[in-house]
């Protein structure tokens, strides 16, 4: 994507490749799809992240033309695909299974698509060498499925969904059989061969790392909801609800009341405890409900109290989280909310300064956590 930014969905002038418009899905009475209008952009990674059972499967069934919306529209291009049969549909999908043909070669699995098609031979052959090149697999285009490892034959599978050209390949948990190293350099792989196509990805991951990696733009769901579409950056920095901000990475969230003061608010969340204060544009009311996320790396443990921090909590260490190269300390505070304080282990272990039941100081600064509605 180079120097330029890539953000077609804040470009009034962009045509969305994918409309979702008031897309309503039931099963019986169940709502699994609930009133969505959405808008995806060609060249997107689109990733759709959420708990097990909010949806994110029958979303890209419908996509796919496996299911059809019980109300509302999707449009692919601009034109309703509800009449357009699945195989007929510039979409390609892409399962965890990888589904490839035991009794065929790499090169064969790649060209089954393009024979049924009835391409000349010549642009089949022209057009699986340049698959192969592209998932790195020249040298293994003779082997069988079962003579490849498992990160080959994910390539084999992407390989064979890409050769037809679709404008939109959906990846159903795409690197879910590869074991975690393998699966961070696929990852990388996998955005770089969605670069080079422009093929506009939407991926279904359990892994919200890996959809904070590979997507342009993640979509939290919950219910058959959307909760918060936006780049990774911002749906870490700028959740939208309490629930997209511990979805999303580590995080600590306090609610209490909010008083209009300054540029922000003075919170109140418990009787002894100080009055924190937290910059903001949202509107509260006075004594409104709200909670306060903070991401644990955005906090400061010490020993002492800190002279002149914004907000600044006593308590006592519960928990260490030792992560290598970080340290995730899990403070209680007297009235028994739980802080988390990240620091980076500079220092060797041994000489690590603070212990569990150790009487420590948590601090941040008045724009370090983010404001939310109850
Ligand atoms: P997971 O991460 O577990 O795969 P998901 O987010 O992909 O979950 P979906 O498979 O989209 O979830 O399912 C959403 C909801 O719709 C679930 O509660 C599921 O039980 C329900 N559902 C899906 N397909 C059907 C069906 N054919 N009939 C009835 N209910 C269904």
């Amino acid at each position: 994507m180079g120097q330029t930014v890539f953000e077609p969905w804040n470009d009034p002038d962009a045509k969305p490749l994918i409309q979702f418009k008031n897309v309503t899905k039931r099963f019986g009475d169940f709502v699994a799809i609930d009133n969505q209008s959405f808008d995806i952009y060609e060249q997107e990674f689109f990733a759709l992240l959420g708990p097990s059972g909010c949806g994110k499967t029958t979303m890209m069934r419908m996509l796919a033309g496996f299911e059809t919306p019980t109300e509302g529209t999707i449009l692919l291009g601009g034109q309703d695909i509800a009449p357009i049969p699945p195989n007929k549909r510039a979409v390609n999908m892409m399962f965890q299974s990888y589904a490839l043909f035991p009794h065929l070669s790499i090169w064969e699995n790649i060209a089954f698509g393009l024979k049924r098609d009835n391409m000349p031979k010549d642009k089949i052959d022209a057009r699986v060498a340049e698959m192969l090149k592209l998932t790195r697999l020249e040298q293994f285009a003779k082997r069988k499925p079962h003579q490849c490892s498992g990160g080959q034959r994910q390539r084999v599978a992407l390989a064979r969904s890409l050769a037809k050209a679709p404008k939109l390949l959906l990846l159903d948990e795409p690197l879910g059989a590869l074991d975690a190293k393998l699966r961070q350099d696929t990852q990388f792989e996998l955005m770089d061969i969605q670069e080079k196509t422009g093929t506009t990805f939407v991926i279904v991951t359990h892994d919200q790392e890996e959809a904070m990696t590979v997507a342009s733009r993640v979509a939290v769901m919950d219910h058959g909801k959307i909760i918060q579409a936006d780049t990774p950056a911002r749906i870490y920095e700028m959740p939208n609800s309490a629930y997209v901000a511990d979805f999303i990475g580590d995080v600590t969230i306090i609610s209490g009341t909010a008083t209009p003061a300054g540029d922000g608010y003075d919170i109140a969340f418990a009787e002894g405890q100080p009055i924190l204060h937290a910059k903001s544009d949202i509107q509260l009311a006075k004594a409104q409900s709200c909670h306060l996320a903070i991401r644990p790396e955005k906090v400061a443990i010490t020993a002492e109290k800190p002279a002149d921090a914004a907000n600044a909590l006593q308590g006592k260490i519960l928990d260490i989280a030792y992560l290598g190269n970080l340290s995730t300390y899990h403070v209680e505070l007297a009235n028994g909310q739980v802080v988390k304080s990240q620091t980076a282990n500079t220092r060797r272990l041994s000489r690590r300064s603070f212990t569990w039941e150790d009487e420590v100081w948590l601090s941040w600064t008045d724009t370090a956590g983010v404001l939310l509605k109850e």
